[in-house]
């Protein structure tokens, strides 16, 4: 990212060392997010240049100075969070280390923010900040979970459901067609909502029990317990709203920066339904590892269309433009 609202541009840069504490990774694969979008426009402060990407994995190549945990050779990944300054009010508190970590800590280094992202073709990550890779997960199938999956296997776990309740998942894109699958994996009925016919099919096949196009379809069904936005626009997230059961939970998982979430004061009042609103972001390393197991017994398998370096700028115009329907994954090591 060379500037706010500029257009990405592929340069060749000294390769980073570790420094003490952290290892180098060779880059396999290095989703993208839409958080990616966000970040070029301008939304993570004026942070260019910057490499961007939090979906890495590859291989350990070196390492740093008072590592021991990590070692060359080593599959591993890492997420938006490498690590936290230790230090600082919020860091005093010694919450794990997640999402919230990244807003809070006065000094977080973060991957594609104030660190160098994956996008690339080697990284420089905090040794604390990786998580090793199940065996047998192809590199393209784990670098969605480092976000995607671990967004919304995070919402789904603050949503707690329970055993009988019904989960609607809001949105089937890059974050959806992943929450779908986690969700018929944990046993739940499961309905998808989305405004494309065309996804229907697909719906299904990953795991959807009921497709429906929007909230009062959803009423019409029965209602859901559990809403898991993962659109990047509040707008069908309002009005899925319709269909939330009694004291059902509507969990904010995605980023919409062009409006606020707001519900509506037309129909039963939200309190008398006794509903909550739930932000959720990534909730710490033991929910990722869920969610690399699950991927690696094949319960969750994204949906990618590879790119490599070369074309990052063709696949960041895919993304902005709406025509990524699914997850990029960029394979600096293919040319
Ligand atoms: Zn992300
Ligand atoms: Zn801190």
């Amino acid at each position: 990212m060379t500037g706010a609202n500029q257009l990405w541009e592929v340069r060749d840069v000294p390769t980073p060392t570790a420094e003490p504490g952290q290892v180098l990774v060779k880059v396999y694969a290095s989703g993208m997010c839409y958080t990616d979008v966000w970040a070029t426009q301008g939304y993570g402060g004026d942070i260019y240049p910057q490499t961007p990407g939090h979906e890495v994995v590859g291989e350990v190549v070196e390492v740093g100075a008072g590592v021991h945990t990590r070692q060359v050779g080593d599959r591993v990944g890492t997420t938006w969070v490498q690590s936290a300054c230790g230090r600082c009010a919020y860091c005093r508190e010694n919450r794990p280390l997640t999402g919230q970590t990244a807003m809070n800590c006065a000094g977080a280094r973060t991957t594609g923010f104030s660190a160098q992202g994956g996008h690339a073709e080697y990284i420089a990550i905090s040794a604390e900040g990786t998580v090793l890779l199940p065996d047998g997960l192809a590199y393209e199938d784990a670098a969605p979970m480092m976000c995607a999956g671990y967004t919304t296997w995070s919402g789904l776990r603050d949503a707690a459901p329970q055993p009988h309740e019904k989960i609607a998942v809001v949105g089937i894109g890059g974050l959806g067609h992943v929450a779908l699958q986690l969700s018929k994996a944990s046993g739940f009925e499961t309905i998808a909502i989305t405004h494309s016919p065309d996804k229907h099919d697909l719906a299904v096949q990953l795991g959807a029990d009921h497709v429906v196009a929007n909230g009062k379809e959803l009423n019409e069904l029965g209602g859901a317990d559990v809403l898991l936005v993962t659109t990047n626009a509040f707008g069908a997230a309002e009005e899925a709203l319709t269909g939330l059961r009694v004291d059902g939970r509507v969990v904010l998982s995605g980023l919409d920066f062009t409006r606020p979430f707001s519900i509506s004061s037309e129909g039963v009042p939200f309190h008398m339904m006794r509903q909550q609103v739930i932000g959720s972001t990534h909730g710490g390393q033991h929910y990722l590892s869920e969610v690399l197991d699950l991927a690696a017994k094949g319960k969750v398998k994204p949906i990618t269309e590879t790119f490599p370096l070369a074309r990052a700028t063709d696949a960041f115009d895919r993304l902005t433009s709406g025509k990524m329907r699914f997850r990029g994954v960029l394979t600096p090591q293919n040319s």
